[in-house]
């Protein structure tokens, strides 16, 4: 079901699934938040970098869908990364998104020189009880162990690029090893995956679609997985994944579609 959910290093419970909101103008967001919540979707992924955190503050307000029921996650964007500008971004980030709570915050990016403080901020805030679960995005193995050198605090979740072309197992296994939840950003590779000839045929195979293929293989692989769409249908089409199952040689085929191709910037480039 939809409020299938995965357990954090620290017992907080994430959904599964979630509805990702980048590139989803502030006029376009009720709508979409609206589609989702009364399909099932409790689980919402902007960034202050989104520029919609007001927007979803609304939609989630307006919604007869209680705060405490939905699980948040923003992230602290580049430039206000350190510890003090990432304790304001946070209060503006809550401001925005008029509640007095995140239910996820994330790094967004391992700025260098910079993200080891960040993340002292945010082990602060999650101390304070403003903050259920701490994680990073976007962070290599190399990145994961500075913080984990430097820092008191494990991060709970690791939200990375993922999709059939950029799959990064040992990056995967390593979070596994150290309870860091693997959270797959751009699974729909923004659009990319439609073209591939497998997942054709494996939409013909299981009389799904490519999204529900791709998106089922996420939760397989125990991935959580925020697909972005505004329109109503695909919204519920990307949520009707709980009803079938891949096999572990279909997964295996999948797998093996990886060619470590990005669609975003390489972490270590930004
Ligand atoms: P995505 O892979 O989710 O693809 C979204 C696009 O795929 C849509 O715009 C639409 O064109 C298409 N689509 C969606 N559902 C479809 C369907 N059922 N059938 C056909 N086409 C469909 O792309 P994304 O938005 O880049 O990634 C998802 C979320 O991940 C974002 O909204 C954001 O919340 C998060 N994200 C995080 C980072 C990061 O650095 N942490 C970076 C990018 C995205």
């Amino acid at each position: 079901d939809l409020k299938g959910t995965v357990e954090l290093a620290n017992g907080t419970r994430m959904p599964y699934l979630g509805l990702g909101v980048f590139q989803t103008p502030n006029n376009e967001i009720k709508n979409a938040v609206h589609a989702a919540l009364d399909f099932g979707y409790r689980h919402i992924d902007t960034a202050a970098f989104y520029e919609n955190e007001d927007g979803l503050g609304e939609a989630i307000k307006s919604h007869s869908i209680s705060r405490k029921e939905i699980f948040i996650t923003s992230k602290v964007w580049n430039t206000d990364q350190g510890y003090d500008e990432t304790i304001r971004a946070f209060g503006e980030s809550l401001k925005k998104l008029q509640t007095d709570y995140l239910d996820l915050y994330l790094v967004h990016w391992p700025i260098k020189g910079k993200y080891t403080d960040t993340w002292r901020a945010l082990e602060t805030l999650y101390e304070e009880g403003r903050i259920r679960a701490i994680g990073v995005s976007n962070f290599l193995q190399h990145h994961l162990e500075d913080v984990m050198a430097t820092g008191k605090i494990v991060p709970m979740v690791n939200q990375m690029e993922f999709h059939p072309h950029l799959v990064q197992q040992d990056l995967i296994d390593f979070c596994k090893k150290h309870s860091i939840q693997y959270e797959a950003w751009s699974p729909l590779m923004q659009g990319g995956i439609f073209e591939i000839d497998l997942l054709k045929d494996l939409s013909e195979k299981y009389s799904k679609s490519i999204a529900q293929i791709v998106l089922r293989w996420d939760l397989q692989k125990g991935v959580v997985t925020i697909p972005k769409s505004v329109k109503k249908n695909r919204i519920e089409e990307n949520a009707s994944i709980f009803d079938f199952e891949i096999s572990e040689e279909d997964m295996k085929k999948i797998d093996a579609l990886d060619c470590n191709e990005r669609i975003g910037p390489h972490p270590d480039k930004i």
